[in-house]
This record gives C-alpha cells, sequence and structure tokens, in this order.
C-alpha cells in the first residue's frame, strides 16, 4: 500500500467527475517538514506553532522564532505554509506562564483570548512571522476566533506590525493572506462582511465539533458520542462552505476528521475545496478521492439526509465499500 500511495505523489487528487481537492498536511515542528515532500501535500494548512512555546523554560526570543520560521519557509520551499498563531490555554499550559486556575479551561482564556488581552507574547510572534518570509508571501491565522471583533483586533494587530516593520525599513512579505479559524458555532453564523474580511478560513473540526454537540474532546466517555457525520453537523459545514463560496473566501478543514477516509470524502463531497490533515493520510485520502465520483456522493448524502437520516455514515460507507 505505502508503494502504492508513493506513485500516487506527484498525482492531484481528482475525483472522477474532475473536481481536484486540494490535499495539506498540518505541521508543528521542523521535524515535520520533509514530509511535505515525501506526502505529495500541497502545502502545510495548519502549522500549529504552539510546540516551539511549550518545550522551553522560557518565553522564545523573537530572533529564535524568526529563524525558526524562515527555516519552515525555507522547507516549504513553493509550498504554502498557513501559521496559526499560538493557542495556548485549554489543554496546552505553557510552564513559565502564570497558571489560570479555570473550571473549564476549553472555553476559558485560551488562544486569541489570551493574544488580546496580553498582546505582548502575540505581537513578537507576529513580528517574527514578518521577519521569517524575508519578503515571501505568507499566511497567518488566528485561532478560536468567536466574534468579528476579535479577528478584525488581531488582523488590526498583524497590519501594524507590517507598516511598522516597512517604517524600519525592513522587507516584509510580498503577498499576505489573513485568516481565521472557525472553531465555535458562533462563527459560522457572523455577518456576511466577516466572510468577506477574511482571505481564508480554516475550520478547527476538533473544537467546532466539541462546541458543537457540547461534548468535551479530551473525555473519552462523551468523545465519540456524537458522530462528525451526523446530519445535523454536515448540514452545518454545509452553510459554511456556501457562505465562503459566496464571499470568495478560501475555505479549508484541518481537524483531524480530515485525515479519516470517511469523513475526509464526505466533507470533499460537501465541497470543502481543502482537506488539511497529519502527513501519513494524504495518500490513503488521495487514492479514494481519485476513485469516487463527488457529485455522486454528494447526491447520496442529501438523498440519505431528505430521508430523514440522523448520520449519514451508513450511506457513505456503503458508496465507498462499492468503489
Ligand atoms: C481543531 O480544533 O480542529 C484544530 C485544528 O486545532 P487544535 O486541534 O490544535 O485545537
Ligand atoms: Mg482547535
Amino acid at each position: 500500500a505505502q508503494k502504492r500511495y508513493a506513485d500516487l505523489r506527484e498525482q492531484p487528487a481528482t475525483d472522477q467527475s474532475g473536481q481536484t481537492i486540494s490535499l495539506m498536511m498540518n505541521a508543528g515542528l521542523m521535524a515535520d517538514l520533509p514530509s511535505l515532500n515525501g506526502s505529495g501535500a500541497d502545502g502545510v494548512g495548519l502549522f500549529r506553532t504552539e510546540l516551539q512555546f511549550l518545550t522551553r523554560t522560557r518565553v522564545p526570543r523573537r530572533s529564535e522564532l524568526a529563524a525558526l520560521y524562515k527555516r519552515v519557509m525555507d522547507a516549504a520551499g513553493d509550498k504554502r505554509v498557513h501559521f496559526r498563531t499560538l493557542d495556548i490555554g485549554s489543554d496546552k499550559v505553557l510552564p513559565y506562564m502564570k497558571p489560570q486556575d479555570e473550571p473549564n479551561p476549553a472555553m476559558g482564556w485560551r488562544a486569541i483570548r489570551v493574544g488580546l488581552d496580553k498582546p505582548g507574547v502575540l505581537r513578537m510572534q507576529l513580528q517574527a512571522l514578518i521577519r521569517g518570509a524575508e519578503g515571501r508571501p505568507l499566511s497567518v491565522m488566528f485561532p478560536f476566533i468567536a466574534t468579528p471583533n476579535e479577528f478584525h483586533a488581531a488582523r488590526d494587530s498583524l497590519l501594524r506590525e507590517m507598516e511598522r516593520e516597512s517604517a524600519l525599513g525592513r522587507t516584509v512579505p510580498c503577498d499576505l493572506k489573513i485568516g481565521a479559524m472557525l472553531e465555535t458555532p458562533s462563527l459560522g453564523f457572523a455577518p456576511e462582511s466577516f466572510f468577506k474580511a477574511c482571505d481564508f478560513i480554516s475550520i478547527g473540526g476538533n473544537d467546532l465539533k466539541q462546541f458543537f454537540f457540547a461534548a468535551d474532546r479530551e473525555n473519552e466517555r462523551v468523545r465519540r458520542r456524537y458522530d462528525t457525520l451526523d446530519a445535523a453537523f454536515l448540514t452545518f459545514i454545509e452553510q459554511i462552505i456556501a457562505r465562503c463560496a459566496a464571499n470568495n473566501t478560501a475555505l479549508s478543514f484541518c481537524g483531524e476528521d480530515a485525515g479519516r477516509p470517511v469523513e475526509a470524502l464526505a466533507l470533499a463531497a460537501l465541497g470543502v475545496p481543502t482537506l488539511s490533515m497529519r502527513p501519513a493520510s494524504i495518500g490513503p485520502v488521495k487514492h479514494l478521492i481519485r476513485r469516487a465520483d463527488l457529485r455522486e456522493l454528494r447526491e447520496i448524502i442529501v438523498n440519505a439526509r431528505d430521508a430523514g437520516a440522523q448520520s449519514l455514515r451508513p450511506a457513505v460507507t456503503a458508496y465507498l465499500a462499492n468503489l
């Protein structure tokens, strides 16, 4: 099977109806980068930046971070890397940050909330990203955005750093794309102007699903209770797809489900144009997409939903079994 996937490396993930899905990989370490070429990924759809913060005993220096981001972009070459700014709090606690005693950290002071309330570290990270790009294209996305205001504040802060670097005579990225992670249901209902303002949106399915079903992703007892292919969840995803399409906003899905064959096929069939996953999942997902007819699968999903199915998994699985 490994060999079969290796043969697919240079092939696009084009289905039988001629649609091409972009497959990207998730990363978080320098050591992940060699997989970019080995896996055949089109780019890095999610680069989790918290690992460099979690593995140290103090806040990393701007120069260290800039050097690291530069190496990541060097290794990626022409392929785009979507850097997700620091997502700490919740399950990821920094050793050098005062622990917050919160009753419910996943819904607490985390991610962009920390970045906006205590902007020092976020600003430093944004400067490091701008410098690391050395005039190349740069994509930055902000985690756990719950309202348009949070996105606008984060984006303004990035644009301010761009101006500041520019005023200091430094080269700034030639093509800056600014995106939001859609990980809270509220953002799916944001006004049209929010979708217009985003260059891209990446659905953080792990968090989005946890908050959609109110089921803790860390709690073994409840985390598998609700299906990603539940008709309600897929209907919500479909609504996000339609809103992004109507506003010309690039859309990707970067939660773990993007790398699970049945889920990946269903998301692609519904119209998610880019899936970002663990490098090892790219081969298997590409193989399936190339065999499938996503238009046909979409019809199967819609018909099953219209017929009242709560989970669309049986319909998708049956389709896959006959491929
Ligand atoms: C997600 O929530 O789906 C996501 C990609 O972010 P993380 O898993 O790092 O919270
Ligand atoms: Mg998340």
